[in-house]
């Protein structure tokens, strides 16, 4: 892994519109399946968009876009993104492009994880574009503290808090509500992911946890309810293939529902 060479001290971040984190409280709630969506969704939406993971330990985008033997290039402004569609309007980055091996385990203490967010925030060449979704590690760690302090300056939008319905995750999105409450973060909204279970065969939606809470955590903390996404074996292939969800399953329940919650970010 080599720094990049930017002799140019270009403002990246300040041809880009808007910034939005995507957080959970904690890992396998579906919190970089949804980061991946969102882009997706936006990108559909005719949007031009960067996808940032800042999952330093755990990186996963590369593996949603099936993208995991590409290498970063730098040119003299900075890191070059991977772009994942030939229109060059969705632009990945992630630690997992700069590490031999995506598999390593990558042991960093916070100075190192800081400085790391840092280069990602400073040095991407994202050029012009209308969303950077920030996917960020499970809880609130140096990533996200390192994160929210190089952001300050461009006014991010928000965050997106994704739980899934069991009562674990929900407690734990309260102190995701907290933490963004303290570092000054708008909460964009709350997302219940794996909420219903979707039958392959029939694509009817039943219930196979508890559901809505979610919906009364927001209500409780006064944060918007985004909506529920469910529990569906088809966007899990997907993910794991790489493969675009919002191309091959127009009409299906899960898709209305990533829909909805693009819509609502659209602007
Ligand atoms: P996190 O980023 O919170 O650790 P991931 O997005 O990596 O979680 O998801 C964990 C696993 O759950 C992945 O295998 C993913 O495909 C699956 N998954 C996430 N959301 C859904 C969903 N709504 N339906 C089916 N599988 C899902």
């Amino acid at each position: 892994m080599s720094a990049p060479m930017s002799d140019i001290n270009v403002d990246h971040l300040s041809a880009v519109r808007h910034v939005i984190l995507v957080m959970s409280g904690k890992g396998g709630v579906g919190k970089s399946t949804v980061a991946t969506q969102i882009a997706l969704g936006l990108r559909h939406a005719g949007k031009k968009v960067g996808l940032l993971d800042v999952d330093l330990c755990g990186p996963s985008i590369p593996r949603m876009f099936n993208v995991h033997q590409q290498d970063i290039h730098q040119c003299s402004e900075g890191w070059l993104p991977v772009f994942v569609d030939k229109e060059q309007k969705l632009a990945l980055m992630s630690i997992g492009f700069l590490v031999e091996n995506e598999q390593d385990a990558i042991i960093w203490r916070g100075p190192k994880k800081t400085a790391m967010i840092k280069q990602f925030l400073k040095d991407v060449v994202w050029r012009d574009l209308d969303y950077l979704i920030i996917d960020t590690p499970p809880g609130t760690t140096d990533e996200h503290i390192s994160a929210i302090e190089n952001l300050k300056a461009y006014n991010p939008d928000g965050a997106i808090l994704v739980t899934t319905p069991q009562a674990v995750s929900v407690g734990d999105v309260k102190r995701e509500i907290t933490f963004c409450r303290k570092t000054h973060i708008p909460v964009i909204g709350l997302i219940e992911n794996m909420s219903g279970f979707v039958c392959p065969n029939c694509t009817e939606c039943t219930n196979v946890f508890s559901k809505g809470g979610g919906q009364a955590l927001a209500k409780e903390y006064h944060v918007p309810f985004l909506g529920c996404i469910p529990l569906d074996p088809e966007l899990s292939k997907s993910c794991d293939e790489g493969k675009d969800f919002v191309e091959h399953y127009e009409g299906s329940p899960t898709l209305q529902a990533i829909q909805k919650v693009v819509d609502r970010l659209v602007k």
